[in-house]
């Protein structure tokens, strides 16, 4: 049986609306997922109740997180924030981590599993790099340098690959547990991973925006940690 896969979704306040690209669906489906939506809400048990129905979990990407929840004041050159979003996502990564099941964060979910475990992030990057392409989603604008001895690197079977990138924040302090695993050549975080953890990994770029081959193996690690949840509950 094919494990399911939650995706969280972002909201508009303006239409009322649930949105997620395409990408991200089918990006697990290729993977060999089932990938179910997941809408958002203040959270009131509502992580409970999705996780309840997921053996992975994906958080995908948007617009700012509020800093008030690292204990910032918000800074001029914050960008749209959704409170509702933030709260369930909150849940969500705190309750996965929780019960180790599987989780893959990226870009604002990256952001989101280093808040989650106590981290912090930079509201708006001053560096020399860019950080935000003016370029088609799946071109790849900067490298990353990966760790070696980490989970990622035994994924991509490389130290060095080359990402997209879309975020004006990025993580400060990855948070409990977590290790940065992955940075790009101004030192911003390309990605974190808790390495006590069965798979919680972030990724500062879009995967699912990408065409390469490292992109297919990070959502094929997902499902397949995922799938061996799902082994273990059903037996089958
Ligand atoms: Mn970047």
């Amino acid at each position: 049986m094919k494990p399911v896969i939650g995706i969280s979704a972002n909201y508009d306040y303006e239409s009322s609306r649930h949105m997620l690209s395409d990408f991200y669906v089918a990006s697990v489906r290729a993977a060999g997922g089932r990938a179910i939506i997941l809408p958002s809400g203040e959270d009131n048990g509502l992580a409970d109740e999705y996780l309840g129905i997921c053996q992975g979990l994906m958080l995908s990407g948007g617009g700012d997180l509020d800093p008030a929840l690292w204990g910032e004041l918000p800074s001029p050159r914050l960008g749209e924030i959704t409170p509702q979003r933030d709260s369930v996502e909150m849940a969500l990564a705190r309750r996965a981590l929780a019960i180790n099941l599987p989780l893959l964060g990226i870009c604002r979910g990256c952001q989101v599993l280093a808040v989650a475990a106590g981290g912090s992030l930079y509201q708006d990057l001053a560096g020399d790099l860019c950080h935000m392409q003016k370029a088609p989603r799946n071109y790849p604008i900067h490298a990353i340098f990966i760790e070696p001895g980490t989970r990622l690197e035994r994924i991509l079977g490389q130290n060095r690959i080359k990402v997209n990138s879309f975020h004006h924040q990025a993580v400060k302090q990855p948070g409990k547990g977590f290790l940065v695993t992955a940075r790009a050549a101004d030192g911003t975080v390309e990605a974190i991973e808790s390495p006590d953890h069965g798979f919680a990994l972030g990724v500062q770029w879009h995967p699912e925006c990408m065409d390469d081959e490292a992109s297919k193996l990070i959502f094929k690690s997902l499902v397949a940690a995922a799938t061996e949840v799902r082994a273990n509950i059903t037996g089958i």
